[in-house]
């Protein structure tokens, strides 16, 4: 429900089109099973969502194509944990690349910010697999309750829910068929789905500012963030809780490791909303800490550094 809105995205459009620019809207296809998994359903989904060509005035090119195998293999010498990314063939054919983010909480990464938005939607199927390959949820039995929520996220059958030797339903995840998604810890009310994010959360971090590098290098970028709607969870879930902020606004830089910077300092400057779910805790001034407790939103920003994409040391500048 907090998705950008289509009429945002149509005063960007008809400022370039203004300027001679031959905008499209872009985003790959996902990793998991759902109505972004092709291009069909993809610009389906789009369309119902109000991104439509006559409401935003330009079309839709899914970046890796119908089936999320048109991708270019981008090599990245320095990268540190990729040496090769695999980028949807449109993002990799636009000459100028401009970034719309809703900027929210990530139950993997902290913070869903620019970074993650060009880096992992940037990332084609194969890509998005290779930048998830270090996560590997675990059930704590002690915590769960049985109740299959996880089961109905997991698109790939990798979650189920038996009865163990102590003849007690709990959830299990077939390391086999897990894919990393992330999905079913959203899912869960128990917090019984937990991973060991001390590692993989930087590993994950420093392998979407690989990809975002991939996506932006040699090639002039802007990046606008909308924090509106800062919803506890990724926008993939099919529902969002009530915002945890009021909403503060747009911004927007050359800078994407500014931005998510900036952003997240927005945010945890603001006021907690009355009716979220943070409600009467106390977050030491970390909304995202606090949210998912397991995540290193920070991580986003030295990684981010690392790769030369800016730097978290910003300026803000009030409009
Ligand atoms: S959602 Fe959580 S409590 Fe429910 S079955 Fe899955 S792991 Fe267990
Ligand atoms: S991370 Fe969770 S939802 Fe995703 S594939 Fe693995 S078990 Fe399924």
């Amino acid at each position: 429900m907090s998705y950008l809105r289509p009429n945002w995205v149509k005063t960007l459009v008809d400022f370039v089109r203004e300027r001679g620019g031959r905008p499209f809207l872009t985003d790959a296809n996902t990793l998991y099973v759902g109505q972004r998994k092709h291009a069909l359903d993809h610009i389906d989904i789009a369309y119902e969502n109000g991104f439509s060509p006559f409401s935003t005035g330009c079309h839709i090119i899914i970046a890796d194509g119908l089936k999320g195998t048109d991708d270019v293999a981008v090599p990245l010498p320095d990268g540190k944990y990729v040496k090769e990314a695999y980028i949807g063939r449109a993002l990799v054919d636009a000459d100028v690349i401009i970034s719309l983010t809703h900027f929210k909480c990530h139950e993997m990464t902290g913070i869903g910010g620019a970074l993650k938005n060009i880096g992992m939607g940037g990332g084609s199927r194969a890509g998005k697999k290779a930048m998830h390959s270090s996560v590997h949820p675990q059930v704590e039995q002690a915590n769960c309750i049985g109740c299959g929520k996880c089961t109905k996220e997991c698109a790939h059958g990798a979650c189920t829910v038996e009865k163990n030797a102590k003849g007690r339903r709990v959830a299990t995840i077939d390391p086999e068929k897990c894919v990393g998604c992330g999905r079913c810890i959203g899912a869960c009310n128990r917090d019984a789905i937990v991973t060991d994010f001390g590692e993989p959360c930087t590993v994950m971090h420093g392998k979407i500012a690989e990809y975002t590098a991939a996506v932006v290098r040699g090639k002039p970028a802007f990046h606008i963030s909308f924090v509106c709607d800062v919803s506890p969870h990724c926008d993939c879930h099919p529902m969002n809780d009530a915002p945890l902020v009021p909403d503060i606004g747009m911004a927007a830089s050359f800078d994407p490791v500014a931005l998510d910077k900036a952003c997240a300092d927005l945010c945890n400057a603001a006021p907690v909303m009355p009716n979220c779910c943070l409600a009467g805790q106390d977050t030491h001034g970390d909304i995202f800490a606090t949210m998912h407790p397991v995540t290193r939103w920070q991580d986003a920003i030295s990684e981010g550094e690392r790769m030369g994409l800016g730097s978290g040391d910003y300026k803000l500048v009030k409009i």
